[in-house]
């Protein structure tokens, strides 16, 4: 196959276009490995890429798409031979390198995680960049040495990917789940996934007091703004969040009081460029820990031709779960 079909983002004088085309094996980047993809996912960045809603793409044509599970075709690189599958999450895919929403891709092997025992690609693919990230957030706070007896875990922006898949995990690990959702009707589907509460999502977008009755002891923030403001004014004594997300806003309109006088901790969390060591061991945790049949409940398919809408759903906050991209 020396031509194969791809999502391409192009700019011209008049902003942006996207199309699903015929892509030439030979305009591929440089790469030690080339990957068939069978699947990929829509995150919240895909959307910004999409949409042009944020400057995520730093080349232009670009192939969009962060996260990729397919079968290795060629490769120079030590680990990897053809026929293994593999997983591809993040590295600059989709942003600076040609990306996943492709037939083929040529990427570094350094980058590849071997699939999971246990999963199968699209399983790999419904937990994409949005559930390893989710699993990122987890580790963190037990890294943090939280555990579920010191107090209840919010978890913001809930109904979204990384907010299904870490109600999902802090459920399954112990933890009593407070979902902050502003879609109130999804308070069965939260709750199917082990939340214990749902609150609505106009309780923390205020503006934050700097300090405020004491409520979680962790959480994980996939919004940002004045509602990690209000998350982190709201935790308890010795109480951590975990911060991987901008969905309302890239500002924190906080004080630090909840720092110097709750002895509170802001953990960053960037799945992007994490180390392989910490990827393997999300990986291998998402295999053991996340429920395969939340998993599915959670998660719906589009083909090729209808990502470039589906990208307009998640950035207008109307994607509920995981979305899979089926590419061959
Ligand atoms: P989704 O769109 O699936 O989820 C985001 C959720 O945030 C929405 O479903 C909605 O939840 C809530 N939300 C959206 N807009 C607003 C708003 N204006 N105010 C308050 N809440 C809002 O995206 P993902 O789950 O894929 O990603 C979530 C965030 O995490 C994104 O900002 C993304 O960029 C970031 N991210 C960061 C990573 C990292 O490496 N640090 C990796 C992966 C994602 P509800 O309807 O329940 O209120």
């Amino acid at each position: 196959m020396s031509a194969f079909k791809a999502i391409v983002i192009d700019k011209n004088e008049t902003g942006q276009t996207v199309e699903l085309r015929s892509f030439d094996e030979a305009d591929l980047m440089d790469g030690d490995v080339t990957v068939r993809v069978s699947h990929s996912t829509l995150n919240y960045k895909d959307g910004l890429a999409l949409t042009g809603k944020a400057p995520v793409v730093r080349r232009f044509p670009m192939i969009p798409g962060v996260d990729l599970a397919g079968i290795v075709e060629t490769s120079s690189h030590p680990e990897f031979k053809a026929g293994d599958a593999v997983v591809l999450n993040g590295w600059g895919l989709g942003e600076t390198h040609l990306g996943a929403y492709a037939e083929k891709v040529r990427v570094k092997g350094d980058w590849l995680v071997p699939l999971p025992a246990g999963l199968t690609a699209e399983q790999a693919m419904a937990i994409g960049t949005a559930g390893y990230t989710a699993m990122l957030c987890l580790m963190a706070l037990e890294r943090h040495g939280l555990r579920p007896d010191r107090g209840p875990a919010i978890v913001t922006g809930a109904v979204g990917g990384v907010g299904s898949v870490a109600v999902a995990l802090l459920a399954r690990a112990g933890w009593h789940v407070v979902a902050s959702t502003g879609r109130p009707q999804e308070a069965d589907y939260l709750k199917s996934l082990g939340a214990a509460e749902v609150i609505d999502r106009s309780e923390l977008s205020g503006a934050a007091r700097p300090l405020a009755k004491e409520r979680w002891a962790a959480g994980v923030d996939t919004v940002g703004s004045t509602t990690l403001a209000n998350v982190l004014s709201m935790t308890k004594y010795s109480g951590a969040i975990a911060a991987c997300g901008l969905a309302g806003g890239m500002d924190l309109p906080a004080t630090v009081a909840p720092f110097i006088l709750r002895n509170v901790a802001l953990l960053g969390v960037d799945s992007v460029m994490a180390p392989k060591a910490l990827r393997l061991e999300a990986w291998g945790r998402l295999a053991r820990e996340l429920d395969l049949g939340k998993l599915a409940a959670m998660t719906s398919s589009v083909s090729l031709d209808q990502v470039s809408q589906a990208g307009r759903e998640i950035v207008e906050g109307r994607i509920k779960g995981r979305v899979v991209v089926e590419i061959s």
